[in-house]
């Protein structure tokens, strides 16, 4: 477990500044284990439990940086800072946007897109989801404008469909009827709107689009949009 000085892991976790916290510290408000440390060139043990065990204010500790966790993106909000709207980072608590490591999301979903999301500040692990080598499952339920064909499923697992402008086939993909307008379509690539194109590219257009799985992680029924959960050691092997 890395250690930190407890002014620098709290200053850089968005509690304020070193200063800041060298007086709340020093006015007993920060406890590890119920007994309050005054002096914050501590050096802390920075575990996934130390939200147990230390208390700010009275608060339990945000987590700690290695932290991943997954949102129920809603529609409307965005993931770049390039698209006009609000952003996913806003339904994060306020002191969280302000940690250095900074969380980032992993991969991203159209502004028009609902759905798991998943966030981290953790580089390492960023790059291991999103490297295109990883070949991550994602799950998406499509709703359609015309009726499905019957050919679809063929047509995407065959990994032949070339997109509008690129001429690089796409992997194989697949895709699960659920009713005559709606289906699932499971990607192991993330190309730029590439389930709406993946349709446009055989004659029919998606109204709405929802992700509901990221390898083996499936977003909980009782995870609603805007709400976020942090993940465990264990929710994060079944991404990888
Ligand atoms: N494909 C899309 O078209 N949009 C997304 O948000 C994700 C996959």
């Amino acid at each position: 477990t890395p250690t930190l000085r407890l002014d620098r892991l709290l200053a850089n976790m968005g509690y304020g500044s070193r200063r800041e916290v060298q007086q709340l510290a020093r006015a007993g408000l920060v406890t590890l284990d119920g007994a309050a440390i005054e002096d914050a060139d501590q050096r802390i043990a920075v575990s996934r439990d130390l939200p147990d065990r230390m208390r700010i204010q009275g608060k339990p500790l945000d987590p700690p940086p290695g932290l991943a966790l997954m949102l129920h993106k809603p529609l409307g909000v965005t993931c770049s800072h390039k698209e006009a709207g609000p952003l996913v980072y806003g339904l994060l608590p306020e002191r969280w946007r302000r940690r250095d490591p900074a969380l980032s999301t992993i991969g991203r979903l159209d502004k028009e897109t609902s759905g798991l999301l998943l966030m981290t500040d953790d580089g390492n692990l960023l790059h291991r989801i999103i490297s295109p080598r990883a070949h991550i499952p994602k799950r998406y339920r499509v709703t359609l404008d015309r009726p499905l064909k019957g050919d679809e499923a063929e047509i995407f697992a065959a990994g032949t469909l070339l997109l509008e402008g690129e001429d690089k086939p796409l992997l194989p993909a697949q895709m699960e009827a659920l009713s005559s307008t709606s289906a699932y379509l499971t990607l192991t690539e993330g190309r730029y709107h590439q389930v709406r194109r993946m349709f446009a590219a055989i004659g029919n257009h998606v109204t709405a689009l929802h992700r509901d799985r990221i390898g083996a992680l499936t977003l909980p029924g009782d995870l609603e949009p805007g709400q976020y959960r942090v993940l465990t050691e264990a929710d994060i092997d079944l991404v990888l």
